[in-house]
């Protein structure tokens, strides 16, 4: 069976989950084969190894950390010469996109990002993407070259597949250009305890009906209280109640969670385009006339205020 490269995103050698989501992908094209970088790069096999991967080609080398994204791409150029895969699937993160963007142009392939789906065709990878706001889904493939696919978070679920994860080393020697960009400084940003926002599996938003920045409070105690995490709209980030890095929408984030829960949010077209694809939708809105209940699995017609703490409560009651 042909092999497909999935380009591992992990943290010292911790695997982020949208990786083990395109394991699961991967495995209906062909037999997985991971790439993973950087430092820690070899502890990631024994994960990657529970979750399909036959094989895990690894590079540890100080550049991954010290330079921009330019490594990795020679690093992943190698891989496929030495793989001639099936497919390359890359997490859809900003880095990601990168990455995949320039792998493309210098393998002279074509790429498809953000895709939310992906299946075996007769000839290559047939793509699922939402577009125009989640308005149509569309199916392609790449006609020329290694297909190079970007794939959204929560787009497929985490299967425990056992594979050998067999370790070999990666030969890649580095180009000038891979050393062109140096990172002078990190700034890691404080961390809230709640999980990443494109990689939930629930997302609480809030927006302008939250009434003020104070009042965000209620929407991170529910969100904490499922394990979620918190969301704006750009009213809500606008107004200066909420980071920009939290917002969602077509000039913000797109996310996909199993459950997304809208409070005080009216659904403009803007914001649907970044949650319309979350599994299960909830709206709590006191408007019942307001556009985002056209979208919605479950509404609850009502003040935020009397509803969101009351779910609070209830949930952490159970
Ligand atoms: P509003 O539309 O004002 O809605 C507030 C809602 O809260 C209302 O439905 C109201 O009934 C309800 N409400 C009020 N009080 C309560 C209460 N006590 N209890 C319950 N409900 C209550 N928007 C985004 O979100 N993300 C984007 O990325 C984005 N990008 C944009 C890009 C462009 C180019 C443009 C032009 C706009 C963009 N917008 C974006 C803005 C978008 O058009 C809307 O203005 C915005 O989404 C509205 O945010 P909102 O729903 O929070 O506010």
């Amino acid at each position: 069976m042909a092999e497909v490269l999935v380009y591992v995103d992990h943290v010292d050698g911790a695997v982020r989950k949208p990786t083990l989501e395109l394991l699961t992908l991967a495995r209906r094209l062909g037999t997985p084969v991971a790439v993973a970088l950087g430092a820690g790069a070899g502890n990631t096999a024994a994960q990657l190894g529970e979750h399909g991967a036959e094989k895990v080609l690894v590079h540890e080398a100080a550049e991954y950390a010290e330079y921009l994204v330019v490594p990795k791409v020679e690093a992943l150029q190698a891989a496929v010469e030495a793989v001639s895969p099936a497919a390359v699937l890359v997490p859809s993160s900003a880095e990601g996109k990168e990455i995949a963007a320039r792998l493309a142009l210098r393998i002279g392939s074509g790429i498809i990002t953000d895709a939310v789906d992906l299946e075996a065709g007769d000839e290559g990878p047939v793509v699922t993407q939402s577009v125009f706001a989640a308005s149509y889904t569309t199916k392609s493939r790449v006609t020329k070259g290694t297909p190079v696919v970007t794939v959204k978070p929560n787009s497929a679920p985490v299967e425990a597949a056992p594979a050998a994860g067999a370790v070999e080393q990666l030969a890649v020697s580095f180009s000038d250009k891979a050393t062109g960009t140096k990172i002078t400084s990190r700034t890691p940003r404080e961390s809230t305890g709640r999980p990443e926002l494109t990689e939930a599996a629930i997302v609480v938003s809030g927006g302008r009906g939250v009434g003020g920045a104070e009042n965000f409070r209620l929407i991170e105690e529910l969100a904490d209280s499922l394990g979620a995490a918190v969301g704006a709209s750009r009213a809500a980030v606008d107004a200066g109640w909420y980071p920009h890095t939290n917002q969602v929408g077509q000039t913000g984030k797109t996310v996909s969670p199993q459950l997304y829960i809208a409070t005080g949010i009216s659904g403009a077209i803007q914001h649907r385009a970044g949650m319309q694809t979350s599994k299960t939708i909830v709206a709590i809105n006191k408007d019942p006339e307001a556009p985002i209940f056209d979208l919605v699995d479950y509404g609850v017609v009502g003040d935020l205020f009397e509803v969101v703490p009351q779910l609070t409560e209830q949930i952490k009651a159970r």
